[in-house]
C-alpha cells in the first residue's frame, strides 16, 4: 500500500478511511491528473474472509494502493473495533464518478471483463453518457488471466484509467500480474459493475441502500449468491467473538 491517508486495519488488510469525496478530490483525482499509476480494490467482507483462506490472494489485495471499505459489514465491524470507519464508499459509486472526471478531462477508459454482450451494451451506455471520454478499447471477461494477447491489447491504447470486472479473485489477479508492463494508469476491480450499467441487474433502490440492507436486496434478486452472504456473516461472527 503506498498511500498516505488514514488507515483501519481489519483482519490484516488495511481501509483507507476517509469519505467518498475526499478519497476521489484528495486521492484518486490528483494520481489521475499526474498520469500516476494506482490500483484500487473496493473489498467488502466476503473480500475480506477471501483473503484469510488465500494467502496468495491475500497477497494481491495487500498490493492496492487503495483499499476502499465497500460493504456495510466493513464499516460496522471498524466501528466494533473502536477504529472507526467514516463512510461506506460503494465501487459501482467511485466508479460512476471516475467515468465523470475523465468525461470532464477527456481521459481514456479501458473496459475489461463481463459476458460479451453485457460489455457491448456497457460501452454503449458510457458513450451515450459520458460523450467526451475516450473510450480506449474493451473486451469480455472470458479469457485466461495469463494471456498476452489481452495485455496487449490493453497496453497499446495506453489507457488513464481500466476498470476490471471479472469478479474476485479474478480480477485482482489480472490486475496485480499485469500491472508493471503500464506505465500510467488507475486500474480498479468493479465486479459485477459493468452489469448494472449495462442494465442487466439493478441496484438496490436508495432506501435499501440507505439502510445498509444492499446485500438483502441482492441476496432476493440473486438467491444464488446465498454462499457470499454466509461469508458475510461468518465475518461478523469473528469480529464480534474476536476471533480474527
Ligand atoms: N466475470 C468475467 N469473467 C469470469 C467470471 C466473471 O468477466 O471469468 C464477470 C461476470 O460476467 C460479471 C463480473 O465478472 O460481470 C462480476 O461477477 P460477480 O457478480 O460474480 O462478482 P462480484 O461483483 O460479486 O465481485
Amino acid at each position: 500500500m503506498s498511500n498516505t491517508g488514514n488507515l483501519v486495519s481489519i483482519m490484516d488488510i488495511e481501509f483507507i478511511n476517509t469519505t467518498k469525496k475526499n478519497l476521489l478530490y484528495y486521492h484518486l483525482f490528483p494520481r489521475l491528473n499526474r498520469g500516476q499509476k494506482c490500483y484500487v480494490v473496493t473489498a467488502n467482507p466476503e473480500i475480506v474472509m477471501k483473503t484469510k483462506e488465500d494467502a496468495e490472494y491475500k497477497g494481491m489485495v495487500q498490493a492496492a494502493d487503495y483499499v476502499v471499505p465497500d460493504g456495510a459489514g466493513i464499516v460496522m465491524a471498524s466501528k466494533y473495533m473502536k477504529q472507526p470507519i467514516e463512510e461506506r464508499i460503494p465501487g459501482f459509486e467511485i466508479m460512476l464518478d471516475l467515468l465523470e472526471f475523465a468525461n470532464v478531462q477527456g481521459m481514456s477508459c479501458y473496459f475489461l471483463g463481463a459476458k460479451e454482450y453485457v460489455i457491448e451494451k456497457a460501452v454503449l451506455e458510457v458513450e451515450k453518457k459520458y460523450p467526451n471520454l475516450t473510450i480506449a478499447g474493451y473486451h469480455h471477461g472470458y479469457f485466461s488471466i495469463d494471456d498476452p494477447k489481452v495485455v496487449e491489447q490493453v497496453k497499446v491504447v495506453n489507457p488513464d484509467l481500466v476498470f476490471v470486472a471479472l469478479g474476485s479473485p479474478r480480477q485482482e489477479a489480472w490486475i496485480t500480474k499485469h500491472m508493471d508492463q503500464f506505465s500510467k494508469g488507475l486500474f480498479m476491480g468493479v465486479g459485477g459493475s459493468f452489469d448494472v450499467l449495462a442494465g442487466e441487474v439493478r441496484r438496490a433502490p436508495n432506501g435499501w441502500i440507505k439502510l445498509n440492507l444492499e446485500w438483502l436486496y441482492r441476496l432476493l434478486k440473486q438467491p444464488f449468491r446465498w454462499r457470499r452472504i454466509l461469508k458475510a456473516f461468518e465475518f461478523m461472527a469473528r469480529v464480534i467473538l474476536k476471533k480474527e
